[in-house]
């Protein structure tokens, strides 16, 4: 199951709670209180945790509930809108304009799933009948290039890199205008992973971004690294204008909550999560179903 652990926790507390015969202020602040530590314990921040208390305390009279109106499908339903308003801000994600040159950054941490998500992200769109190309800015990391090259021609996927130019953002522009020159409709240039205290790399992903100036910047974060995501994402979203977000290893046993609350800092929206390493392993992310999967 998606987010493993919490969507057990949590499924298991509503379970509990359709099995109780009176539903009174007792049992509901024991379902609350388990679906909040199961919550805490999958890393969501312990503030958006009471927040979702306090505003499902809120909705919730249990002495006004009309007799006959089915409590535990309120206390569900209120449950559910509260999941949702975590991570869904209402915000129609950037989506790119057929006919025209779209220009995509990728940033994220250094073993994200980036420069995957990169090559998955471009594949969906080639296979929805785009004209679509990857450009690796990553001069940074041996290797980089060699990865991001071999994935586009497992996909087959034009690529542009250097071996011999060490400024990324020469080649971020390079690359760009290749395609761009080419009439390509998508362009998808991946930067380079880095650590969050790493001030000069944060640089560096600035200037590719004044350069190239992409239409949307996308924020890849693994959903398995905990508490620490927030932080993260706080940091990239101080120094970038980050449009979205893509969520990867949501197939592992990643606790999740530590992406959710990354998502709720942010505000951007989820727009595809990575649930493999294969590059189908991608699916566009839609709020209420992935609700509702993670209650089971
Ligand atoms: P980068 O350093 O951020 O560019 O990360 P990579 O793209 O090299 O990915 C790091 C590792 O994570 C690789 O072994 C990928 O196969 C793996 N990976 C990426 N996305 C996913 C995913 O959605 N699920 C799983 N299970 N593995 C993933």
């Amino acid at each position: 199951m998606v987010l493993g652990d919490l969507g057990q926790r949590l499924s298991s507390a509503l379970r509990q709670l359709s099995k109780e015969t009176v539903i009174n202020e007792k049992v509901f602040d024991d379902t609350l209180g388990k679906i909040c530590r199961a919550l805490l314990e999958a890393d969501v921040n312990i503030r958006l945790v009471k927040r979702l208390r306090e505003n499902v305390k809120q909705a919730i009279n249990l002495e006004e509930i009309a007799v006959g109106l089915n409590k535990r499908q309120l206390i569900l339903q209120v449950v559910i809108k509260e999941l949702i308003r975590l991570i869904d801000f209402e915000v129609k994600p950037w989506e790119p304009v057929k006919n025209k040159c779209n220009i995509v950054m990728f940033v994220g941490l250094q073993g994200s799933g980036k420069t995957t998500t990169c090559t998955k992200y471009a594949y969906y769109y080639m296979k929805h009948g785009w004209k679509t190309a990857l450009v690796c800015a990553d001069t940074f990391r041996a290797g980089a290039f060699d990865q991001l090259q071999q994935n586009a021609s497992k996909v087959r996927i034009p690529f542009y890199g250097s071996y011999t130019e060490s400024d990324p953002v020469v080649v971020a522009m390079n690359g760009v205008e290749i395609f761009r020159k080419d009439k390509f409709e998508l362009i998808i240039v991946d930067t380079s992973g880095r650590h969050a205290q790493e001030e000069s790399l944060f640089e560096e992903m600035l200037e590719i971004s004044n350069s190239i100036k992409p239409d949307n910047i996308i924020f890849v974060i693994d959903a398995s690294i905990g508490q620490a995501c927030e932080l993260h994402a706080q940091a990239f979203k101080s120094k970038v204008d980050i449009g979205s977000i893509i969520v990867t290893k949501l197939d592992g046993h990643a606790k999740g909550g530590g992406a959710l609350s990354a998502i709720a800092t942010t505000k951007s929206p989820i727009i595809f999560i990575g649930t493999g390493e294969y590059f189908d392993d991608f699916e566009v992310f839609k709020t209420k179903p992935f609700i509702d999967k993670l209650l089971g």
